[in-house]
């Protein structure tokens, strides 16, 4: 084989060292890692982020904590409209600076593919700063990143849902469509907040069917604070993924289970999930078992193969298997649930993250 050959970032072979050591001349290795003793695992995969916004909001958390409701804090001009004006000022560098940050925090924890969602523009102009920020992100970055366009995350101040699902249907898509084209954005997946008093489920419909039409896969929030029969929607549009589903019926259940389309559950709450970067997966993974009563196996599935079945992208990602994408994470342990044991540890247990063949961050 030659060294050429080695280059594309794919997983060449599997198995003992010496049988792999036969097949492959000294010239091709460019480095030699030496993981006696340690644990090799696939790069963890992050189904559900949105990681692209300005606006400090950690005020509001020692408001929650001394017992203000979401509707005192909405009043006094927080929650998700602070972080809309805060992303709207921003310009793309200080969106991008910050956003690199909190990737490679994400990285270090062992995070090798996410989908990162635009979604705090609301408007046109902002959504596609945000989605400016992720492409150049993508081609930037060592990390894989599924790019989700968001833009009815929440309803806009001065529309109502039914208007703001015309104008991103009107407006919006056919500007995605079309820079998606000319390669200024690079969009994966289309997202609807689909809430009780946010987009209900034909104003959903509507949207979702209209990102379909120009090719993005459907991956959206559902069935979150209230029974929506969002499962059922996504079913009936052969969804790729559906986030959240707390009020899921067992007949959304079942839809999905037919449908193909993958649940992703979220151990975190709303609000930690957008500091979820720096939580890193492998606490989350901990709260999967501890607050959703999954085995170890189930979380590890959870956060590899099948959170890239939810982006699409299990083909290449997820799984050490050859002609994969050379995504791993080397844990300084002989057994691999320590990443998940160790709540917190991680920072510790990890030694070595490879990205596309390439190390992206080592201890
Ligand atoms: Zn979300």
């Amino acid at each position: 084989m030659k060294k050429a050959d080695i280059e594309d970032g794919l997983i060449k072979a599997i198995g003992p060292a010496d049988i792999i050591q036969r097949q492959f001349s000294e010239e091709t290795f460019e480095e030699k890692i030496d993981c006696s003793g340690k644990c090799i695992l696939p790069g963890l995969v992050d189904a559900h982020t949105h990681p692209v916004w300005a606006g400090e909001r950690v005020h509001e958390f020692a408001m929650k904590l001394a017992g203000a409701s979401y509707m005192d804090i909405h009043q006094a001009g927080g929650g998700i409209n602070f972080t809309v004006e805060c992303t709207r000022q921003a310009s793309e560098d200080e969106l991008f600076d910050s956003f690199q940050q909190r990737l490679q925090c994400m990285m270090r924890a062992g995070t090798t593919l996410v989908e990162c969602k635009s979604g705090y523009g609301l408007n046109l102009q902002t959504e596609l700063k945000m989605l400016r920020v992720i492409a150049r992100a993508q081609r930037e970055l060592e990390v894989s990143i599924s790019a989700t366009y968001c833009g009815a995350h929440s309803v806009p101040r001065g529309k109502t849902a039914t208007e703001a699902a015309e104008d991103i249907v009107k407006h919006h898509l056919p500007t995605l469509k079309a820079l998606g084209s000319s390669g200024e954005v690079h969009v994966d997946n289309i997202d609807v907040f689909c809430e009780k008093g946010v987009f209900d489920l034909d104003s959903t419909r509507r949207i979702l069917q209209g990102g379909k039409d120009i090719g993005l896969q459907i991956n959206f929030h559902g069935d979150e604070l209230h029974p929506m029969k969002a499962a059922e929607l996504g079913a009936e549009l052969s969804a790729q993924a559906i986030s959240h589903l707390e009020e899921v019926s067992d007949e959304g259940i079942a839809a999905l289970a037919t449908a193909k389309c993958a649940a992703v559950l979220l151990p975190t709450t709303a609000y930690m999930l957008r500091y979820g970067g720096e939580m890193g997966q492998p606490m989350v993974m901990h709260l999967a078992c501890v607050n959703m009563k999954m085995s170890m196996p189930e979380a590890l599935a959870a956060a590899t193969i099948n959170a890239a079945y939810a982006l699409g992208k299990s083909h290449m990602h997820g799984s050490l298997e050859v002609g994969k994408q050379g995504d791993f994470v080397i844990i300084n342990s002989s057994r691999w649930e320590h990443l998940i044991y160790q709540f917190g540890g991680h920072h510790e247990l990890i030694d070595c993250v490879i990205a596309k063949g390439k190390v992206i961050y080592k201890k």
